[in-house]
This record gives structure tokens, sequence and C-alpha cells, in this order.
């Protein structure tokens, strides 16, 4: 039998693969999506999307959202609630079994062709294609896309050494018999967990809420403790805790590599969440949506290779993540505080309900702010470079501050050594 030889692989079909999948298609490419997960799967997630992730995915998703949020409740560790409230929606909830597999679906109606419980277990690239071991047949393509998320092997497979932090969440679902309160009806909270770096939500479902608590890979072991904690100022028992579930979040850093050869990363995979507020979709269909214009482009010969996909992503969206990284660092230096200016500094409302619809992103947001811009640099390497003040933000490896080492594009001159995760899971070097 002859073998089939697509343009495109896409190796995972969570949001970045199934979008990069779609846009694939929809240009014409012979795509194929490969899950080792049989569809509708479920993800660890709080399936909130900003407005922001909603636009970019330009598809109608109203028939996966199950409530709007436009009022931000943020409970500062003592309990005290300081809230806004926007005229326009802020966040769409979700839940990932049902947007997965309905993004999955749109991808196959643009003409993707979906091989599920089938996952990937080596690649080789050669001169023309790229070569790929799956559980079933081999398979060949012109480009790979590693959409295969946090725990991802794409990127060994091809030999790629991704230089990652590590975040973890977990997540659980509450039914009151009720169903959701109405003070959650259109309303999602963030809360002060007391962990530096960390921060817990409630995300309010059709019929249930979603409540989860994220921090460095280092705080893992207590992360249970802390979402029983939270369940229990929230007004329900912990034994009322449905599916708990915990999942990384990797987050990469400046200068990763996100192509070699026929191959480009895209999402968790390329570990390009936004570590500020955990949300990875938003990344996943950015990055998906960029994999396929370069893929296009080269296989339709107007470049000579898929650099142009790393370089658009070092000059958009992971510049962005950079300047998140640094808001992580200067909110997490006092979250009470934070929560408290959202609420009474109009500018700084502003600024965040922009930044979630969309309107702007972290990078155009700090360049707004003129010769105040460099502000948030200053602060972010002292943090960088004063060990307790990092320590407040969770953050437990030496890096030196951004400016010394980033060039003017934000890709790394000389580059990091990479971490490994200690025994005790942080990301402290060795
Ligand atoms: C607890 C928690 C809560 C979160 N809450 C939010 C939130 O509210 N909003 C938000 O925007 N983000 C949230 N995130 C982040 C978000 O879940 C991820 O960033 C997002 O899922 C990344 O999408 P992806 O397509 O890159 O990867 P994934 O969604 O992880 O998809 C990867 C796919 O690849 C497949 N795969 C893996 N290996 C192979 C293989 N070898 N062969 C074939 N297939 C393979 C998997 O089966 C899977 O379907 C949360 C994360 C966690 C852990």
């Amino acid at each position: 039998m002859r073998r089939v030889i697509y343009d495109v692989i896409v190796v995972g079909a969570g949001p970045a693969g199934s979008t990069a999948a779609r846009e694939c298609a929809a240009r014409g490419l012979k795509t194929l999506i490969v899950d080792k997960a049989a569809f509708p799967r479920d993800k660890p997630c709080g399936g909130g999307l900003m407005v922001r992730t909603a636009r970019e995915m330009n598809l109608d998703i109203t028939p996966v959202v199950e409530r709007t949020i436009s009022t931000a409740r943020m409970v500062r560790r003592s309990g005290r609630v300081d809230s806004v409230t926007s005229d326009v929606p802020l966040c769409l909830m979700t839940q990932r079994l049902r947007l997965d597999a309905f993004l999955v679906e749109r991808a196959q109606e643009a003409g993707a062709s979906l091989r599920e419980k089938t996952a990937i277990r080596g690649i080789e690239q050669g001169i023309d294609l790229a070569e790929i071991a799956s559980d079933s047949e081999p398979l060949s393509a012109r480009v790979v896309i590693g959409a295969d998320g946090a725990n991802g092997t794409t990127a060994r497979m091809a030999g790629m050494r991704p230089d990652m932090m590590q975040a973890v969440a977990l997540e659980a679902n509450i039914r009151p018999a009720g169903g959701v309160p109405p003070d959650w009806e259109t309303a999602g909270g963030v809360y002060s967990i007391g962990c530096p770096g960390g921060y817990g939500w409630i995300f309010p479902k059709g019929d249930h809420l979603n409540v989860g608590v994220a921090g460095w890979a280092h705080v893992a072991p207590t992360l249970r403790r802390r979402l029983h904690e939270l369940t229990a100022t929230y007004g329900f028992a912990p034994s009322s805790l449905q599916t708990t579930r915990g999942h990384h979040i990797p987050f990469r850093r400046a200068g990763s590599p996100l192509v070699s050869g026929r191959i480009m990363l895209v999402g968790d995979a390329g570990g390009l969440a936004d570590p500020l507020t955990g949300d990875g979709i938003y990344s996943a269909v950015v990055s998906g949506r960029a994999a396929s214009v370069s893929a296009f482009e080269f296989l339709a010969g107007e470049t000579p290779d898929l650099c142009g996909y790393q370089r658009s992503m070092e000059s958009g969206l992971a510049a962005s993540v950079q300047v998140a990284m640094q808001v992580h660092d200067l909110v997490h230096l006092g979250m009470d505080q934070f929560f408290w200016s959202v609420a009474r500094v109009p500018v700084l409302w502003r600024a965040c309900r922009a930044i979630a619809r969309g309107d702007v992103t972290y990078r155009s947001a700090k360049e707004k702010l003129g010769p105040y811009g460099p502000v948030i640099d200053l602060g972010a390497n002292l943090v960088r470079v004063v060990p307790w003040l990092q320590r407040r933000t969770g953050r437990t490896e030496k890096i030196p501050p951004e400016r010394f080492w980033q060039d003017r594009n934000g890709s790394s001159g000389a580059r990091p050594r990479p971490t490994r995760l200690g025994r005790d899971g942080s990301g402290r070097r060795r």
C-alpha cells in the first residue's frame, strides 16, 4: 500500500492543534491531526476563555459557552472582596470536554483528517519529509506541528531542548444542590491564597462551579490542602469536590526553541501560556494560527524554512508573554494590594479589561505607558536580583535580569542554561 504524504501533520488536538489544523486545511494543505485520546476527551482546565481568546479564534463558539462573565471578584487573603464590573463581557466559560471536541469538528469541517487513539512515538527529519512513528502505521509529512501539550514529547523526539519553568494547577468541580448560586452566575472569582506566586479561582459553569489553585511547581505538594482551604472559604465542604485533577503548565524562557527543521511547537508544547493568569488557550490559538501561516508560506516556496514562525512569536506573542511574566512578578509582591488597586485606580482596571478583551496586549499596554514603561522593567529586574523580593513571587531559581541578556527583539543573546527539575519538583538549578 502506498504511504500517504501529508503537507502537515499536527500532533495533538487540543485548542492549539485543532486551530493549527483548521487553518492549514482552510489554506488548502493536506492536513492530518493525530491524538492519543478519543474525542470528546477532557483536560484538567478551568475552561475560562478571556474574550481575547474568542476573538482570536475567528469562529463562533456560542454553542459551547455556558456562561458569560462581566464581573471580576478579587478576594484578598483576609477575605475582603474587591469587585469590578464591566459593561461588556470579560470572559466566557466553557468545559474542555465540549470545547475541544467542538474545535476538532471545525477542523474536520475545514478539511483536516483526524486519527484518534494514536500516539506519536518518534520523529525522524529527512531532507524532504519528516517520518513519524506512531501506534499505527508510519506517517510522513512535509511539516509537523507539535501541539501535544504540557507533557508533550514531540520536541524531545525532534531533538529540541525547550527551556521551561514549570507551574502546576489543581482543579475540581462543586455541584451545589440548587445549581450555581445567583452571586456567581455572571461573576468569576480570583483568590489570594497566601502562596508565593500562587492564586485560586472560582468559575461558574452551566450547572456547577469549577474551583482551582495554581502555583510554581515547588508548591505542588501543598496544592491539595490549599484547594480544600479555599473550598471551605466558599462555604462548601472539601468532601464536595468532585474529579480533582492536576496538570503542569509550562512557561518558556526567552530564546527557548519553537522551530527545528520541519517542526514547529505551538501552545503548551511551546510553553507559551500567560504566566500572570495561567491562561493558555489564548496562546494556543494565537500560536496555532501563526504556525499555519508559516507552514503555508514554506510549502508554497515563499520562505526557505519555518524560522519565520519563531521570529513572529518572538516579536509578538512571546514578547507579550515576557511582559506578562514581569507583571506576574510585580503583582505577586503584593496580590492583595493589586486587587485593591484594580478596584480603585480606573486606569489600572481599564488596562486589565483591555487586555482581557484583546484590545491591547501586555506589550502594547506597556508601550502605551511611554516613559513610565521602563518602571516595569526596573521593578521586574529588582525582583530578579533581590532574593527576598524574588521569594515573594515564588520563583526559586537564580535568573539574571532580562535586560542584561536580551536583545532588542526579545530573543536571548547568551542563552541561560537549561533548568532541570529538582527532586522536590522545583525549578532550582543544580
Ligand atoms: C488546572 C488547570 C486549569 C487551567 N485553566 C485554564 C483556563 O481557565 N483558561 C485557559 O485559557 N487556560 C487554562 N489552563 C491552561 C490550558 O489548559 C492549556 O494552556 C491548554 O490546554 C493548552 O492547549 P494545547 O492545545 O497546547 O494542549 P492540550 O490542550 O494539552 O492538548 C494536547 C493534546 O495532545 C495530545 N497528545 C499528547 N501527547 C501525544 C502524543 N504523543 N501523540 C498524540 N497526541 C498526543 C493530548 O491527548 C491532547 O489532546 C489551565 C491549565 C490547568 C492545568
